[in-house]
């Protein structure tokens, strides 16, 4: 019989573990469900993006990408039994939302007999994998990373658009929709797509990969690989990449597995606790003070739009909405900026970021604000709040970085850029003065931070 792939979070052809279990040669359609209650909460940039992946998959498939709007609960088994699909193959989805409706499916195809099978997942190693000696699951990245590499991943599948038969879905009696045209975005997006993600790939390992270890601090220079957004949708998979480095050795090869450990890890612990998409993974922190109100909603404003008075934060903020992505050096930085300086729930700043990124990915993202807020894993010390002049100083060392993003600022040479407050004649026209004293909220979050503490 037919089978069914059913696409969702791997938007490629190469390296695809769903069409060996479908069976080479198979007579095969290709789904991807557009469904609202995803596609909604992402903002513009991530939306455009979506568009490009599914324009550049259906092209590898010779226009025989079947895109259907929907709730998949109902379209999926309704595709399958139009198209006499016994087996519906995915790859498993490990997000709180996804496994629900995976289950749903999985329940509304048993009504009729079929099958839904998953076969690999986004992650080079599938969360609950990786476990201790006594099979416990890990609460902390080190001993994480360690027995992860010791675990090790399957080599890439070798797959390509001709693995399938694939059939014309205009010969089913189902509407598709067509792809969403991209939304006009104003902002500077990566070229969507696998094609595009193995072209950023080897541009990354020629360029950027050796000096990787220590560039990867350097907001102002291109020293990471920017392949978040390929990832997020799997354009390629993080197994591809593990494969590409196996055998090398050297510092940036290694620091560059760690992050993707990061991934495989955020992925994990958010399957252990499903609730720390929305609450402290350590619950003491519910305890910690938070402001709100008028003037809450103001510094939130002014955070968010890049105009904070505090360069680096603003050159960040002011990247993520020029281009949907944000060097992760400065998504600390703002992000503690936020929840240490502005006093505000880490949840405010992760749902603005969750919008914005193209990269946007619930497990990455709530927890990489967690571990600034200090209520996540592997709690940064909550005493550690950074400072916006030194971390600027430090990381963008001739202000290149600012000056790119801010424009006003474009005409201040030097680091002297990250204290335009200093300047004989205040900080150029149009650039606003610090919306608050950091040295006195730094206080202020410490008190917060120790009372919570000393309730423990
Ligand atoms: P590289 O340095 O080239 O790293 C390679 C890959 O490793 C990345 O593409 C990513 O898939 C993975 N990776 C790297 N660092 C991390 C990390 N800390 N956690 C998990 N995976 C990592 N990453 C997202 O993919 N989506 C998000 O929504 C997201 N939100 C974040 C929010 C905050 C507050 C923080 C501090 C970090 C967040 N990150 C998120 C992690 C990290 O900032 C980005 O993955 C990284 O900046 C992407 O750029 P890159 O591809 O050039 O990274």
């Amino acid at each position: 019989s037919t089978a069914l792939v059913w696409f969702r979070r791997d938007l490629r052809v190469a390296d695809q573990p769903t069409f060996l279990a479908a069976g080479r040669g198979r007579r095969a359609l290709a789904l991807f469900v557009l469904d609202p209650r995803l596609v909604r909460p992402a903002g513009e940039a991530r939306r455009w993006f979506l568009s490009g992946c599914l324009r550049a998959l259906d092209e590898s498939l010779r226009g025989r990408l079947l895109v259907v709007e929907g709730d998949p609960v109902e379209v999926v088994p309704r595709v399958a039994r139009e198209a006499g699909a016994v087996q519906v193959h995915v790859a498993a989805d490990f997000g709180p939302y996804g496994q629900a409706r995976d289950q749903a499916v999985e329940r509304a195809l048993g009504e009729d007999g079929r099958l839904l099978v998953r076969t690999g997942s986004p992650y080079a190693v599938a969360p609950g994998r990786v476990r201790s000696a006594d099979g416990g699951r890990y609460r902390v990245f080190t001993p994480f990373r360690r027995a992860w590499a010791d675990h090790g991943w399957r080599p890439p599948a070798d797959t390509d658009a001709g693995f399938l038969d694939w059939i014309d879905p205009a010969t089913l009696a189902v509407a598709a929709t067509p792809i969403p045209p991209e939304p006009p975005v104003t902002a500077e997006l990566p070229d969507p797509g696998e094609a595009a993600a193995h072209r950023r790939w080897e541009v990354f390992r020629r360029d950027a990969l050796e000096d990787y270890a220590d560039g990867r601090d350097r907001p102002d220079r291109p020293g990471t690989s920017k392949l978040s957004p390929y990832l997020k949708f799997g354009c390629v998979h993080p197994r591809t990449l593990l494969a590409d480095l196996a055998g090398s050795t050297g510092d940036g090869a290694d620091a560059f597995r760690a992050e993707l450990a990061w991934r495989d890890f955020y992925a994990d612990v958010l399957d252990q606790r499903p609730d720390s998409a929305r609450r402290n993974y350590d619950r003491s922190f519910d305890a910690l003070a938070t402001d709100s109100g008028p003037e809450a909603d103001r510094l939130f404003a002014a955070w968010r739009e890049g105009r904070t008075g505090f360069p680096v934060v603003d050159a960040g903020m002011r990247q993520l909405l020029a281009e949907g992505w944000m060097h992760n050096r400065v998504r600390m930085i703002t992000a503690s900026f936020l929840v240490k300086d502005l006093h505000l729930p880490w949840w405010w700043g992760a749902r603005h970021f969750m919008r914005a990124l193209v990269d946007g990915d619930l497990a990455a993202n709530q927890h990489g604000w967690q571990w600034v807020a200090g209520s996540g894993t592997d709690a940064a010390p909550y005493f550690r709040v950074f400072n916006p002049v030194l971390q600027g100083e430090r990381f963008d060392p001739d202000g290149d970085y600012v000056r790119t993003y801010v424009p006003e600022l474009a005409g201040i040479a030097g680091k002297a850029v990250h204290q335009p407050w200093k300047l004989p004649g205040g900080p150029p026209d149009g650039y606003p003065a610090p919306v608050v004293d950091h040295r006195h909220e730094r206080v202020v979050a410490l008190d917060r931070y120790e009372a919570v503490r000393a309730a423990r």
